[in-house]
């Protein structure tokens, strides 16, 4: 069994990021520039935009966060996406999600010019995405592809079970890794009223669950030398952590690492690669990679 680290591959192209970056102002270049707007206080999204900043830092970009308290309106948020649009400084930014009930998440969505759309979210880049044109692609999905190719998984042809439908992981997953210059793979999608889904699993080359459920995924569920893609991030009550909690994955890590070819940890594995495609996005939104 092979550990998939993500942070480590995350790392590594963070440093070559950076290295582009600098030789992109040495040569008259702007400096990326990513813009982050946080809504409220949620821990879980404090967290997400700090180590995005960081992440900036890494890179060599500039980074912008701005904030809002939870109270603000829709009216308000859409007309500091209609800005930061107009803002010819800012290459890309992000709303990060979720958004008060009050505020209709997919109105701000589809508010964001899709050319600075670094998040992968807008219609636009969800359909180029779909028929395989040059585009932004979805933080998680986009790092999950990374993170195979970069470990010389084979994909090609195999088999491959993705445990979740959502439009920001599972669907997106699910396209890429069919779409033949990504995993070019056979794809099966599973959700929670899906009636074969252990079946599936036991079944597939390669596994990516989603779902949210911690330990979901058995060892009985897992065929030998199988790779195991754990997006899955649940806060669990741990009194011996300091936070008094701590992050699960989907996969009954313990007993299923012993049956597997790779696969990837929780944490240290999808979570890292997530942040990492927002820069690669970003980088591509400063060198206008994909829009004019
Ligand atoms: P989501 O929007 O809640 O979607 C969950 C999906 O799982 C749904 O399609 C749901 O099916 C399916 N599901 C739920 N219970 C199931 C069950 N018992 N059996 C089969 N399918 C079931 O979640 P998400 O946003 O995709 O996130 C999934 C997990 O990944 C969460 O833990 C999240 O925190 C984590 N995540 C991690 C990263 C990262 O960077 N590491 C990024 C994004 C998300 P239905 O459609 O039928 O309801």
């Amino acid at each position: 069994m092979q550990l998939i680290d993500g942070k480590a591959t995350a790392t590594a192209i963070k440093a070559e990021i950076a290295e582009e970056v600098k030789q992109i102002v040495a040569n008259g270049g702007k400096q990326p520039h990513l813009a982050a707007v946080l809504v409220g206080h949620d821990g879980g999204s404090e967290t997400y935009v700090k180590n995005k900043v960081l992440a900036c830092e890494a890179c060599g970009f500039k980074s912008t966060l701005i904030r809002y308290e939870a109270d603000i309106t829709e009216e308000e948020l859409l007309a500091c996406v209609d800005k930061l649009n107009k803002d010819e400084d800012v290459d890309g930014f992000i709303v990060q999600l979720p958004l008060p009930k009050h505020i209709d998440e997919q109105k701000i969505i589809e508010a964001i010019d899709y050319r600075k759309d670094v998040d992968g979210f807008h219609p636009i880049n969800v359909g180029r995405m779909a028929i395989g044109l040059p585009c932004f692609i979805s933080a998680t999905p986009l790092g999950i592809i990374t993170l195979l190719k970069r470990y010389g998984i084979e994909t090609s042809g195999k088999k491959c079970v993705i445990l979740g439908r959502s439009n920001i992981v599972g669907k997106p997953m699910a396209q890429l890794m069919m779409q033949k210059q990504y995993g070019d793979a056979t794809v099966t999608v599973c959700h929670s009223r899906s009636q074969t889904l252990k079946e599936e699993c036991r079944e597939a080359d390669i596994i990516i669950a989603a779902i949210g459920k911690p330990n979901f995924v058995t060892a009985d569920m897992v065929k030998d030398g199988a790779v195991i893609v754990d997006v899955g991030t649940t806060r669990v009550p741990d009194a011996t952590r300091k936070s008094g909690f701590r992050l699960n994955g989907d996969v009954d890590f313990e007993n299923v690492a012993p049956k597997c070819s790779y696969i990837t940890p929780v944490p240290g594995g999808v979570g890292p690669m997530t942040i990492c495609s927002l820069m690669k996005n970003t980088l591509a939104a400063g060198k206008k990679e994909y829009y004019k």
